[in-house]
């Protein structure tokens, strides 16, 4: 799944309004981070399959240590050890259920490649077979649950640029003609493209609401009156 776990980050964060978007961004796309960095590292493998589905021309052919049901618990569990320890007991909830969302969603869509144990038990339902059902639904998880969030927030327009600019990039990846780089290429593109996108929530939750200038409007017209 791709701009899907985003959709994961706005749900925590409509629950835990205390911690920062950015971090959410971070935890519910930490297992494809490690990925992106044990694949250069030839650690772990993805391989590229020359097929017309987008979905379908990257296989993860060896991912025991990011992507298995069993690493993840053991990687949600140090998440919530450590920011437990940094920044207490809401910070390591919702950074323990981002990291964790990130298998149950990836096992919706992948096909027969996401580990149960290790490397072994491969598992996924499939949803990417029918790449523009997976599209839509995947598109929709995150407008619908962002839209959850921003419901009475005073803090919308860079949220909505958020959105606008994963959906197109997302858009961009699903319709991009077929065009073989390495594994390595792939890893720094998606790694850097994880990191804009957490630079990006971390930008819209700075926008500050109007409120000096309003608080200031009627002192400049006391003192012309
Ligand atoms: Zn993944």
């Amino acid at each position: 799944m791709f701009v899907g776990h985003y959709g994961a980050a706005y749900l925590l964060k409509k629950r835990f309004s205390q911690v920062p978007l950015w971090s959410l961004f971070v935890s519910v796309q930490l297992v494809d981070i490690l990925t992106f960095v044990l694949v250069p590292l030839g650690i772990e493998r993805i391989v590229y399959k020359p097929v017309p589905n987008p979905f379908l021309r990257t296989s993860l052919e060896y991912v025991p240590y990011s992507h298995s049901l069993s690493s993840n618990v053991i990687i949600a569990l140090a998440v919530f050890l450590i920011s437990y320890k940094l920044a207490g007991k809401a910070w390591a909830l919702a950074l323990l259920i981002g990291s964790v969302s990130h298998w149950f969603l990836d096992c919706l869509v992948h096909v027969g490649d996401i580990p149960l144990f290790f490397d072994s038990c491969k598992v996924g339902f499939g949803l990417w077979r029918f790449s523009r059902t997976g599209f839509l639904l995947e598109t929709a998880f995150l407008i619908l649950a962002s839209l959850y969030f921003l419901r009475g927030s005073d803090k919308i327009r860079r949220h909505v640029i958020l959105i606008v600019v994963l959906v197109a990039g997302y858009m961009a990846m699903f319709l991009a003609p077929q065009a073989e780089g390495t594994p390595t290429q792939a890893s720094v593109m998606s790694l850097t493209l994880y990191a804009v996108f957490a630079g990006l929530a971390y930008w819209a939750e700075r926008s500050k609401p109007k409120q000096q200038t309003s608080a200031l409007q009627p002192e400049v017209q006391d003192n012309h009156s």
